[in-house]
């Protein structure tokens, strides 16, 4: 289901185009425009979802997933043992601004805790 004037719906939809480095039957993978690390992978589920807070139990298998994902990121691009950072930012306040929920995976250089 994908949801019109949505950026990442339309990069499902291949309307959008994206360097997409991961594909599965419930999420891709795209490296971000405007890279925040050497790697920074933007996981996003097929389905369209705007924030953690909408969010159901039925979506239990699908957030799994996304980790699922990032973890087989890590490992592609040779980070998961230096170590990485998976997060979802929640809403305006906390920086999302694009509403299709998405994991950031981050890694390639030292990531300072806590984040801005
Ligand atoms: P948020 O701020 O919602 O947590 O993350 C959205 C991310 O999407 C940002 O890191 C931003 O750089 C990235 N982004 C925005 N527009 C595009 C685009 O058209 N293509 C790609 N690949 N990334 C995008
Ligand atoms: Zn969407």
């Amino acid at each position: 289901m994908s949801q019109e004037d949505c950026l990442f719906c339309k990069i499902l939809d291949g309307e959008i185009p994206a360097d997409i480095v991961f594909e599965s039957d419930s999420a891709i993978a795209f490296r971000d425009i405007n890279p925040q690390a050497p790697t920074h992978v933007l996981v996003i589920p097929r389905r369209h979802i705007a924030t953690i807070n909408d969010l159901e139990a039925g979506d239990r298998e699908l957030v799994g997933d996304l980790y699922l994902a990032a973890k087989q990121i890590a490992h592609m691009e040779g980070m998961a043992d230096e170590g990485y950072r998976a997060v979802m930012n929640c809403n305006a306040g906390a920086g999302q601004s694009v509403f299709h929920i998405h994991l950031h995976v981050l890694g390639g250089r030292g990531l300072t805790w806590p984040p801005g």
